[in-house]
């Protein structure tokens, strides 16, 4: 304050000692003080909203049409465990490495660009699941631009898959299923058809929209076809990005390692991210000092959809931060010393969800237009029961969706779903587990469970008309 006023702070201290508040050097002053200490010095205060700042210094200039160029595809597999998800990404990485390129693989850095004999790209998140995927959406990150499901088809379709095409779903992501492990005695792909058909998924061979390939990951069976699938998909989906403008994209994962200093794995979205840039993410920022790829070649440059490893930043940022390339390192540093600054002072405060109580406060906002729900229940009757009850609550005002139902204990799965999707959680004659509990707590989710069907259309009947006090 006494920087901005151009006045010692030996004069702000006594001024605020003259109005009756004794103050230290290092204390922060609330804003009712600065005003007035302001006042007495004859300025007035404007105060920022450093939230909404910080939503605006995010916001990229548009790219006009003409620069966009086509990027490749990116992909995330999904499926219930043991279905086969690390087989079919170890496969892809291993069997795809173009002829003449000096070795493999050979690092795990949480994506990987594979070249197809075709010329096409694709790039895989290496860290397959629905948790990871959706944890990374619950922090901003729109990365991944198709799902593939890996269900085995000597199984079913099980809860982890529910769950996994629940959560593509709610990011608006597209499916491809692959129906794996058909070398095995006992695969039977139909019967998987027909359960996806039960949950109002219609593959391509029954009539539907849905792309779905057989295959073997373990043996490599067809897995051709399913990256043609990939890139079809991708074709209609147009995917494209500015090469020529400073780089943006997603923190994929980061670490401090014990001789490089800190590494981060980051997705480039748009533009082109090169050695030297200055990249800012969340609270840190730093100059690239190196750039590698999945084989642990050097590189100078990445373009949109390649995933690089970098060297320079001061600090790890969490998986799902985005990150932008400033021209000025200066603004850069006070981007990232502010944002750390708004983290201190709201100790990390979550976003704020939607609870039931809530729902009256933000009618009268006027924002609120569709409650989401997860429903977590003991059979399978009074889930959907439950849900079709609930569906039914829709008014023109606001629709009531269940973006992911399921049997059994409420799970962090459904906890991150919620905190990416702003859904709350009901449970029907079900517990949320230890770990979901401890979760919910520290996004702010809102938990409510019931024992009696009505008790629970009763309550959030209530809640949609505004009609529940808030909790102070
Ligand atoms: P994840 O948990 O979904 O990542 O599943 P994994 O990739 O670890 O596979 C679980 C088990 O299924 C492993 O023992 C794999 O070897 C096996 N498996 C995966 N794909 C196939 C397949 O196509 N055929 C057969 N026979 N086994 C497979």
């Amino acid at each position: 304050l006494a920087n901005l006023m151009d006045v010692s702070f030996a004069e702000v201290i006594s001024k605020c000692m003259s109005l009756g508040i004794m103050v230290s050097i290092n204390q922060r002053l609330d804003a009712e003080v600065i005003e007035l200490v302001a006042s007495e010095f004859g300025y007035d205060v404007e105060f920022i909203d450093m939230e909404k700042q910080m939503e605006m210094e995010e916001v990229e200039e548009e790219d006009g049409d003409h620069e966009r160029e086509p990027r490749s595809p990116i992909v995330t597999i999904m499926g219930h465990v043991d279905h086969g998800k690390t087989s079919l990404l170890d496969y892809i990485r291993s069997a795809t490495v173009v002829a003449g390129e000096a070795g493999g693989i050979t690092q795990h850095i949480g994506a990987y660009q594979v070249n197809l004999p075709n010329g096409k790209d694709i790039t895989f998140l290496d860290t397959p699941g629905h948790e990871a995927f959706t944890a990374m959406r619950a922090r901003g990150a729109k990365v991944t631009d198709i799902a593939v499901i890996v269900i085995a088809a000597d199984d079913a379709i099980m809860p982890q898959t529910r769950e996994a095409i629940s959560h593509a779903q709610a990011a608006g992501v597209p499916m491809i299923f692959a129906i794996n492990k058909i070398d095995k005695d006992g695969a039977n792909p139909q019967k998987i058809y027909e359960q996806l058909a039960g949950m109002n998924l219609l593959v391509e061979e029954w009539g539907g929209k849905y792309q779905s390939q057989e295959l073997s990951a373990k043996k490599g069976t067809n897995v051709d076809l399913l990256l043609e699938k990939i890139l079809l998909e991708a074709e209609i989906l147009d995917l494209k990005a500015n090469p020529d403008r400073e780089a943006s994209g997603s923190i994929v994962e980061a670490s401090l390692d014990k001789g490089r200093g800190y590494v981060a794995t980051i997705l480039v979205q748009n533009g082109t991210l090169n050695n030297g840039d200055i990249v800012v993410s969340g609270q840190h920022f730093g100059r690239v000092k190196a750039m590698f790829n999945e084989r642990n070649k050097r590189v100078d440059e990445a373009g949109p959809s390649t995933p690089v490893l970098i060297l320079g930043l001061n600090g790890a940022p969490q998986a799902g931060e985005k990150f932008k390339v400033y021209a000025d390192e200066a603004e850069a540093k006070d981007i990232a010393n502010r944002r750390a600054q708004i983290l201190r002072e709201q100790g990390m405060r979550a976003k704020k969800h939607i609870t039931l109580d809530e729902i009256g406060r933000r009618l009268a906002l006027g924002n609120f237009k569709e409650l989401k729900v997860i429903i977590k229940g003991d059979v399978d009757g009074s889930v959907e029961a439950l849900s079709d009850s609930l569906q039914k609550l829709s008014t023109q005002e606001i629709l009531v969706s269940v973006i992911h139902k399921g049997v059994g204990q409420i799970n962090e799965s459904d906890v991150v779903l919620a905190e990416a999707s702003d859904a709350v959680i009901i449970g029907f004659n079900v517990r949320p587990s230890m770990q979901a509990n401890r979760l919910a707590d520290g996004a702010g989710i809102q938990i409510k469970t019931y024992s009696v069907i009505y008790a629970a259309i009763d309550e959030i009947k209530s809640a949609m008309e505004g009609m529940l006090e808030p909790k102070v």
